[in-house]
């Protein structure tokens, strides 16, 4: 039996973390065992193989439309919430799924962010026992928190049926420890994630967008090539992406973790919940059979329909390509003229990838990334670090590996190395 908990969200303390080198700060670190990092982390040998066999019972197959983008999945679906809830940042789907494990009494605890009460752009893992918690949780943040330092207390109060939010750097360890943490189920919602940062540096980039960034509620990437801007008097702004003031941020804005993440989309929770892929409505990928139990607990909830695709996303990618070689050796951005950029940003939300295109140039983007800034900074990491599938990814853009960047023959089970770092910014 475990003890009734007295709110519905709480947050409980956790441990300094241990600093190491590559870390999004996940909370293994704040374990009492922080050398758990050396098997649970995603920035030293990844392998997610042997994960996907384990959690879906088959790895990605290459041959199946999509799935050497997105991983493993059953069906893939465009969905919202016929009733969005406040404070969500769609309609609300992943917040609701896990209201309704509560509601249901199928699970003891959930596991996510909420806004810190100083700051709301700031993430602080809370443990969730009642449904009416999740209303508190909505919305994104962006920042880094430790997350699976919360699995200890979880442990501590005797909880064995979990439900984890997570992002995919803290969806990674946390499948590559589960059989380690003696749980009777685990049910993990996940959202795709990119271009993360500190909460700190996030805040220079709201300075940039607007004069009153402290009034700024909510911030969108959309997929529609606009980014959107909520304010606290009500007010909506979107802003082009081409026009947004990135030139201004300095070149190590996104930490080298975010800049060379492998997995986009989460491919190792049971559903992954995002927009990419939504032309305008949310995105959802059901994993497996755990996925479908989730998405039937919001069945007649929420409308579905079919997935949509348009344009071509060749051009982007190589154009991004070509921009991201520049920035990983240091140069600036090319950028076109004054004058073509409002045509442009124009044209991109109608004649751009769109839908699942849109999706899988974000995808490809992100592996190129991976290898050209691990290529610049990290290069002895290549090996260990980039999977083959993001190889795959690049190849039609013309992105192999160099000798001694790709795990060949006996290298391939070689030991990784856990490298402590000093203390500094992640
Ligand atoms: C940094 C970041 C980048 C993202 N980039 C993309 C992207 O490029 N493409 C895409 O399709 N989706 C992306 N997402 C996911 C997207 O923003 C939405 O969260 C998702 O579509 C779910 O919407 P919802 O209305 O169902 O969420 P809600 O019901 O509002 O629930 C959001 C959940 O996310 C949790 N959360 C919020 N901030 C964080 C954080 N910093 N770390 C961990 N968990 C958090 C909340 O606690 C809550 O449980 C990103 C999310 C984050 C945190
Ligand atoms: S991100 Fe990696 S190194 Fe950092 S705490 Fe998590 S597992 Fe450890
Ligand atoms: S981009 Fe990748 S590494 Fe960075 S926070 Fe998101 S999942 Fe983690």
């Amino acid at each position: 039996m475990t003890a009734p908990e007295p709110n519905a969200v709480t947050a409980p303390p956790v441990r300094e973390p241990v600093a190491r080198h590559l870390c999004t700060d996940c909370g293994v670190s704040r374990m009492e065992d922080p050398k758990a990092c050396g098997r649970a982390c995603q920035f030293i040998k990844p392998d997610y193989g042997r994960l996907e066999a384990k959690v879906h019972g088959r790895i990605r197959d290459p041959e199946r439309p999509d799935e050497l983008h997105f991983g493993p999945f059953r069906r893939m679906v465009r969905a919202s919430l016929k009733a969005p809830r406040p404070g969500a940042q769609w309609t609300g789907i992943t917040t609701r799924l896990a209201e309704r494990l509560l509601e249901r009494d199928a699970v003891d605890v959930v596991l996510t962010m909420a806004p810190d009460p100083e700051d709301r752009w700031k993430p602080v893992p809370v443990l969730v026992t009642k449904a009416e918690g999740m209303a508190q949780v909505r919305g994104m943040r962006m920042g880094y928190a430790p997350l699976l330092a919360l699995l200890e207390p979880v442990r501590e109060r005797g909880y064995k049926r979990v439900a984890v939010i997570g992002i995919p750097c803290q969806v990674y360890a946390l499948r590559a420890l589960e059989e380690e943490l003696g749980l009777e189920k685990l049910y993990v919602i996940g959202t795709p994630c990119s271009d993360n940062t500190t909460t700190e540096r996030f805040h220079d980039f709201l300075a940039l967008l607007s004069d009153e960034p402290d009034t700024i509620t909510y911030l969108e990437f959309r997929a529609d090539y606009q980014v959107e801007l909520r304010f606290e008097n009500g007010q909506v702004k979107t802003i082009p992406f081409l026009k947004l003031p990135i030139s201004k941020l300095p070149p190590d804005f996104f930490p080298l973790t975010c800049r060379t993440c492998v997995d986009y989309t989460n491919v190792l929770a049971d559903i992954t919940v995002g927009y990419m892929g939504g032309q305008g409505e949310q995105w959802l990928l059901v994993r497996n059979e755990t996925g479908e139990e989730l998405i039937s607990l919001i069945e007649g909830e929420v409308a579905l329909a079919e997935p949509g695709s348009a344009g071509k996303r060749q051009s982007a990618v190589t154009g991004f390509i070509a921009n991201t070689e520049r920035a990983a050796g240091g140069l600036p951005l090319r950028g076109m003229p004054d004058w073509v950029r409002p045509l442009v940003a124009w044209l991109m939300p109608r004649i751009g990838p769109r839908g699942l295109e849109f999706a899988r140039a974000r995808v490809e983007m992100k592996a190129s990334e991976t290898v050209l800034h691990l290529r610049r900074q990290e290069p002895r990491r290549m090996k260990s670090m980039i999977p083959d599938h993001v190889w795959k990814l690049v190849a039609p853009y013309g992105l192999a590996p160099l000798e001694g960047e790709r795990t060949e023959g006996e290298d391939a089970d070689a030991e990784p190395a856990l490298q402590d770092d000093p203390p500094g910014p992640i």
